[in-house]
């Protein structure tokens, strides 16, 4: 059994109508303007280990030189500065588990020297040669910087995966081509941390006048795949509280609240 601990590392400035919803749903939302959505990463703990779900976003200006300009990471929301305010070095992390290795979920891998890392094989394929629409999202380096994942070995998953005793895997494709969802054990249940497969909990609803069975988000790789990983997201969580987006608003809530989950 674990504890799950919610850590923000930053908010990137997104706009609903682009992101949030896909343009066929925007009539049954809100989707004018921008909301900075949180980027969370996971601290889980348990049987002596303690493992990372993700490692979050960059500085503010790196996100603005290259990705999302009007993205904060403001002062000690690094994740090496927030595992510090909670009494954990660095050196204490076993293990980080990616959902996908977007810039905004590997930063600051360097601090991480020793713990072991797990990705699904076809993710970390492609973004080691994405095609030039995802330079930017891999930080490939054609647009002048270096990944953070180089010079790094990853343990590669080839679909569902128990990573260890309480910990598992599955593909949950649609928003990258390896995208994963990471499944914890704690004594609240199992908790999905479903990472960028959905942008808001309103991706889950369903929308009967149009014969919707889910509310699809607005960017995406591959809508078909998408799509299915919702739905499945969907039939394997218990309920909406054991799914865990990374850049849900909610996720603010959740991590003002000091909740730590399964504890
Ligand atoms: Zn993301």
């Amino acid at each position: 059994m674990y504890t799950i601990h919610p850590i923000i590392t930053g908010f990137t400035h997104t706009s609903k109508g682009t992101y949030l919803y896909h343009h066929s749903v925007h009539k049954y939302f809100d989707c004018d303007g921008f909301l900075d959505l949180p980027v969370t990463v996971f601290l889980v703990q348990g049987g002596g280990r303690k493992i990372l779900i993700d490692t979050g976003m960059s500085d503010t200006e790196r996100a603005g030189k290259y990705h999302h300009p009007g993205s904060k990471q403001p002062e000690g929301f690094a994740i090496y500065d927030q595992l510090k305010k909670i009494g954990i070095e660095c050196g204490e992390i076993d293990a980080v588990v990616f959902t996908h290795l977007h810039w905004d979920h590997v930063y600051y891998l360097d601090h991480f020297p020793g713990a072991d890392l797990y990705v699904q094989k076809n993710e970390y394929e492609f973004a080691l040669n994405p095609i030039p629409l995802y330079h930017k999202s891999y930080e490939y380096p054609a647009i002048g910087i270096k990944p953070q994942f180089e010079g790094r070995s990853f343990n590669l998953l080839e679909g569902e995966t128990k990573i260890m005793d309480g910990i598992s895997v599955y593909p949950s494709p649609g928003h990258s081509v390896g995208h994963q969802t990471v499944v914890v054990k704690t004594r609240d249940g199992d908790y999905h941390c479903c990472g960028d497969l959905i942008f808001t909990y309103d991706n889950l609803r369903e929308i009967p006048e149009i014969a919707y069975d889910i509310s699809p988000p607005g960017r995406f790789l591959d809508i078909v795949d998408a799509w299915h990983s919702i739905v499945e997201l969907k039939k394997r969580a218990a309920s909406r509280e054991m799914i865990l987006p990374t850049h849900a608003p909610e996720m603010k809530d959740l991590v003002n609240s000091g909740r730590i989950l399964g504890a």
